[in-house]
């Protein structure tokens, strides 16, 4: 969520200056008329599963595909405060929880399988610089001009500032990693969005170039994604999270978009932007039945297309993420054991942008 770190950082450049009043209740104006509209601008639409450039030497990777950080206590704690205005910002105190429950895990571990993303690492919690590095070199798919600038810029900034404190939830491209601190299925969601679609483009470097000039494109294309793998499961309580919280965080893009714009007032248009996301959400949700019946009509029309069922084995699971309750104590060091159809599961190809992220 670097939408919320631009946020923080705006705070920290225009802190000193107060944004108008006039200009608050402009903003907020706009967001109160932007909401009412009930715009649909995430509507479900799943990111297309081919052609798929993948990584072999990170598709044979046969450690565990999501691992969860040990949890250190004092660390986790201080990660939770320092992630209050971002809780606070999206409204979901699950924001930057450093502590995972089963539905997210479950909902990644469903989600990679579903998709074939045999070769993207998902990381809750957990700091691993030096295995990311290691990542970062067999990511063939990306051209070793990006990974070595770019790539390498992502995998410092990630052990400078590390997710564990400071949270921020995303995927980077040059590692093929999706890394998570909010226990927010939702969000574990959007961010697989991502990775499925950088995992389509031929030019990966390329196009995480371009997420640094225009976010928007991405952060849309992963949110309908969500949304639309909701839809398609008919998960009517996934549906309404997703509406609650990507909505506002796409309207944290949207504000830092129109920022520039503003004349002075990019503060109040930010957080305009993020209320209306906020109101919009939860209009959408209002209306859900509805859409569910729209979007079964539509696809009722279509000729089925049977969906190839995935090959990929099963996530490779550490035996401490069974641990019950999830309230998981893996340890960073310790990846699951591989198992046998590890290394078979991956047979296809599949592929992950550290901060900037996504
Ligand atoms: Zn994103």
């Amino acid at each position: 969520m670097i939408e919320i770190e631009s946020a923080r950082n705006r705070r920290c450049k225009s802190g000193v200056k107060t944004a108008g009043v006039k200009g608050l209740f402009g903003a907020i104006g706009l967001a109160v008329l932007l909401a009412c509209t009930g715009c649909h601008v995430l509507s479900p639409k799943p990111i297309p599963s081919s052609p798929l450039y993948l990584p072999p030497p990170l598709v044979a990777d046969a450690d565990s595909q999501i691992e969860v950080g040990r949890p250190v206590k004092w660390l986790d704690v201080a990660g939770w405060v320092w992630g209050i205005p971002s809780k606070v910002l999206l409204w979901d105190s699950r924001i930057d929880r450093h502590r995972f429950t089963e539905p997210t895990i479950e909902t990644t571990a469903e989600y990679l399988q579903a998709n074939q993303l045999a070769h993207i690492k998902v990381r809750m919690n957990q700091y691993a610089p030096l295995e990311d590095f290691r990542r970062l070199r067999k990511n063939t798919t990306v051209a070793w001009p990006y990974r070595y600038t770019l790539g390498l810029l992502s995998v410092g900034g990630e052990a400078i500032l590390p997710g564990r404190l400071i949270g921020g939830d995303h995927f980077n491209p040059f590692t093929q990693t999706v890394h998570l601190y909010s226990d927010v299925p939702a969000i574990a969601l959007h961010e697989l969005g991502h990775a499925k679609d950088f995992a389509r483009r031929k030019y990966q470097g390329t196009y995480a170039l371009a997420y640094l000039v225009t976010p928007l494109w991405h952060e849309t294309v992963a949110s309908r994604d969500a949304l639309s793998y909701l839809y398609q499961r008919h998960d009517r309580a996934g549906i309404v999270e997703a509406n609650r919280v990507l909505y506002p965080a796409y309207g944290t893009y949207v504000g830092n978009a129109l920022g520039p714009f503003s004349l002075g007032h990019s503060l109040p248009t930010y957080y305009g932007a993020v209320i209306a996301g906020h109101l919009n959400g939860r209009m959408l949700s209002r209306r859900i039945d509805e859409d569910l019946r729209r979007y079964d009509q539509m696809f009722a029309s279509r000729p089925v297309h049977q969906p190839v069922l995935p090959t990929v084995t099963p996530v490779a699971w550490t035996e401490q993420t069974e641990i019950p309750d999830f309230e998981v104590d893996l340890g960073d060091e310790s990846p699951a054991p591989p198992t046998d159809t590890d290394a078979s599961s991956k047979s296809s190809c599949l592929d992950d942008v550290a901060r900037p992220p996504i």
